[in-house]
């Protein structure tokens, strides 16, 4: 029985509250904490309708280090699961030291100044977790999250070596909006812009943004999709803790017509992170296209079609080679029917809460800074099949 800090309400942590709402012998007390306290109050509401329990609320600045310290100190939780954006994950992992509890993440930190995609500076806090006898896993959301427990359960039960990976994200799903993202605007445009980057032989290899494509053959009717090369957080885990890999690649499908807006919003500077003088006062760009481009939590009730997520694996498993692939298909429709969010908030925020529940159950729990193949991935496997995103692994 424990009670879990929430911290963010918007897409993905209106589907925390809700799968967190679903399993009351483990979050037994549930409090969600945002800059702004009616969207948490919405989803409260909306959680009491659907699963008959409470969440309390809360309005908190988690850029705020003291201010997290506080609200911490007043409803004791045993774990804080931050699902703010990752500019906050710094000050919350320096409040839950200061406070002695568990954290947990989607996302790895971002200096708002520089999109960069490292984890260093939250391994930098190894020590300092281990020596306060405290957890924190990083990255439970599906990728990474469940990319990376994927590969973990493919070299604990399929493989000597994994020699080579393709994660590949599909989502072949459709709002009807001319232009939108499926997550966080901001944080979404910032990563898919970023210059393209692979591990191969040893080294990283970089490439120009989205300038590699290939087609992709999707299963259960889903069909051949164009998929784009982009650099994404997990790889640099998962080429330290993968044995023998040898290239790590990752891929994300794009429609033309999303393509074709980016283009055309990267050209004339709405992209752009530094701040631009504008009548008298300073503003980021792509801050202010945040502000006008649709919510994604608003698409929710537009977005038909699937998900499909999955790492293709080949290697070694006692001198044959092998190739498989493991991979989720997730409804936005079903997700809708079930939490009232569509499928990417959904697949980020099962995993979310799967990673807290093996945290506060004991079965992943180790002081110190964890990416998630670092554990044993046969619960979390057996916990996605239960919570919402079965999986399937073919060999090839
Ligand atoms: P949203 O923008 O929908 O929600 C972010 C929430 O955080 C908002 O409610 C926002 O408040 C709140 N917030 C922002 N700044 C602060 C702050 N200083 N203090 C308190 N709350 C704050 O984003 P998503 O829900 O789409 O994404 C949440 C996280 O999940 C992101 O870090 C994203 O990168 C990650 N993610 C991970 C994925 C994975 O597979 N691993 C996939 C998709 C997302 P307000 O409403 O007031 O702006």
């Amino acid at each position: 029985m424990s009670t879990v800090l929430i911290i963010g309400a918007g897409g993905v942590g209106s589907v925390v509250a809700h799968k967190c709402a679903q399993v009351d012998t483990v979050f037994s007390r549930i409090i969600l904490a945002s800059r702004t306290k009616e969207k948490c109050d919405a989803i409260a509401r909306d959680v009491k309708k659907r699963w008959g329990r409470s969440v309390e609320t809360f309005a908190l600045d988690a850029d705020n280090v003291a201010e997290t310290v506080a609200l911490i100190r007043e409803v004791t939780p045993n774990l804080v699961l931050n699902v703010a954006l990752p500019y906050q994950d710094l000050a919350i992992m320096d409040a839950c030291l200061e406070t002695q509890v568990d954290y947990l993440d989607t996302a790895n930190y971002e200096p708002i100044d520089e999109a960069k995609f490292e984890y260093k500076w939250q391994w930098a806090y190894q020590d300092r977790f281990r020596d306060t006898n405290i957890m924190a896993l990083l990255g439970s959301g599906f990728d990474p999250g469940v990319t990376n427990v994927f590969c973990a359960w493919a070299q604990k039960h399929h493989f000597d070596e994994i020699h080579q990976l393709d994660i590949i994200d599909c989502n072949a799903g459709d709002h009807g909006q001319a232009f939108a993202t499926n997550f966080n605007p901001e944080i979404n445009i910032r990563e898919i812009t970023q210059r393209g980057r692979y591990w191969e032989r040893g080294e990283w290899v970089e490439t120009d943004p989205l300038s590699w494509s290939m087609s992709y053959d999707f299963p259960e009717g889903i069909g051949p999709k164009k998929c784009y090369l982009m650099y994404h957080e997990e790889l640099e885990s998962l080429v330290q803790n993968i044995k023998g890999i040898k290239r790590a690649r990752f891929w994300m499908t794009f429609s033309d017509q999303y393509l074709t807006h980016l283009k055309v919003l990267e050209n004339v500077g709405m992209t752009r992170i530094d701040p631009v003088e504008y009548q008298g006062q300073k503003i980021v760009p792509i801050q202010f296209l945040k502000a006008v481009l649709p919510e994604p939590s608003s698409l929710g009730p537009l977005t038909k079609g699937r998900t499909c997520i999955g790492c293709l694996m080949k290697g070694v498993k006692d001198g044959r080679e092998k190739t498989l692939y493991v991979y989720n298909i997730c409804s936005h429709e079903a997700a809708y029917e079930e939490v009232g969010s569509q499928a990417i908030s959904y697949t980020t925020g099962v995993p979310a809460m799967i990673g807290a529940k093996m945290m506060l159950e004991g079965k992943w729990h180790e002081k110190g800074v964890w990416n998630m193949e670092q554990f044993d991935p046969d619960h979390f496997m057996d916990d996605l099949n239960q919570y919402g995103l079965p999986w399937k692994a073919v060999e090839l």
